[in-house]
């Protein structure tokens, strides 16, 4: 059985915490990319949830 759910991507906005370069990465990942700049592990820098009405 396949549950649609199950392969549902999440958007984050991930920055480098060097030169504040931001990318848009889907969850679930494995490791958090490498800023293309500086070569510096990125962090997560907001969760872009938008299917939540509250
Ligand atoms: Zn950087």
């Amino acid at each position: 059985m396949d549950r649609p759910d199950h392969h549902k991507k999440e958007p984050v906005e991930v920055i480098c915490p060097k030169c504040r370069y931001t990318e848009i990465i889907y969850l679930p990942v494995d490791d958090l990319p490498l800023c293309p700049k500086c070569n510096t592990q990125m962090m997560i820098s907001e969760l872009l949830d938008e299917g939540k009405s509250y």
